[in-house]
């Protein structure tokens, strides 16, 4: 793996990204056009018309004593909005990681419409899946460098588009340079739901059949989440969306919860199905979920 995916695992990666955070714009977009580094040669490109995803007999880990993921089956059907819970470190970002081909399966098969992911093109594999995640989305750059990352040949109209599906246009209208004002470090210093924001647009612009989200695990303030909310319920239309999910109305919405224990996925059915039969969810319901949802009831 080099240093295409090494950026690929920044934009994906949270965490990476706050101990790695100074990869400027320009970087990214001249090795982003590069080939990605594919051990597997001449593979056809993925065809996605549905976006529908299957884990099958999945096991996956980093360190051969420590198994990550055992065994894991997990079926997402097309245009599904699923939550994936666990507590930290139960391996959801793994999840996440292997269906993008960051890792791969020791053992199993990930398949999306059909056609196992190690099969298939990977440009063509990370072109499909687009992925919004928690603070630490944006580089150092202007706004429109930001979005192209999305894709390289939107135009003017195309961004603005984007940026008012994800309700942030009026926003940068606001601003002295608009779409060419500066983020990061030695630019302007936007809020956490602004960048989020700014990360859906970018997805727009990609217009995959298959959304990732990580959800900020810091509270955002009301009317910031509201607009988030807004934004990636939006772009969620009509495509499968994998959130994983540290709100309980994030939860709430979604058509069904995978519950990670153990590396296992030990249930997998709605939020109200979940609190009748799944120990684990209650678990994590109370201790995780339910101080929220008491607070915003
Ligand atoms: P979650 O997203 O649910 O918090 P992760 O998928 O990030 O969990 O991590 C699952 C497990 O794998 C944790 O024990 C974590 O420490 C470990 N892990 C995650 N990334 C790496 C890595 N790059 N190298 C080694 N271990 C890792
Ligand atoms: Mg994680």
């Amino acid at each position: 793996f080099g240093m295409c995916n090494y950026l690929l695992r920044a934009i994906n990666d949270s965490n990476f990204m706050r101990q790695n955070n100074k990869v400027s714009i320009k970087k990214v977009l001249d090795i982003l056009d590069e080939d990605i580094e594919d051990t597997r040669k001449n593979m056809p490109p993925i065809n996605i018309s549905q976006g529908e995803i299957e884990f099958s007999e999945v096991s996956f880990c980093y360190d051969k004593d420590l198994p990550v993921l055992k065994n894991i089956n997990l079926h997402i059907k097309k245009g599904e909005k699923i939550s994936l819970v666990g507590i930290s470190g139960a391996g959801k970002s793994t999840m996440v990681g292997l269906l993008q081909r960051f890792y791969e399966p020791m053992e199993g098969c990930i398949k999306i419409d059909g056609t196992d992911i190690s099969q298939c093109d990977l440009k063509s594999l990370r072109r499909s899946i687009g992925v919004v995640n928690q603070e630490s989305i944006l580089f150092d750059g202007t706004i429109r460098q930001n979005l192209k990352l999305g894709n390289r040949k939107s135009s003017e109209e195309e961004m603005w588009e984007a940026c008012k599906k994800a309700n942030i246009d009026d926003f940068i209208r606001s601003l002295p340079d608009k779409l060419d004002t500066v983020i990061g470090s030695e630019g302007m210093n936007i809020s956490g739901g602004q960048r989020q924001r700014i990360a859906i647009a970018r997805v727009f612009l990609k217009n995959p059949k298959i959304i990732v989200f990580d959800e900020a695990t810091s509270a955002l303030d009301f009317e910031a989440e509201t607009a988030v909310k807004k934004a990636w319920q939006e772009l969620s239309a009509g495509k499968t969306s994998i959130i994983i999910a540290h709100r309980l109305s994030t939860i709430m919405d979604s058509d069904r919860v995978a519950v990670l224990h153990g590396g296992e996925i030990v249930s997998f059915d709605t939020h109200k199905r979940l609190l009748d039969s799944c120990e684990h969810y209650n678990r994590l319901f109370r201790d995780q979920y339910l101080i929220e949802g008491c607070a915003t009831a």
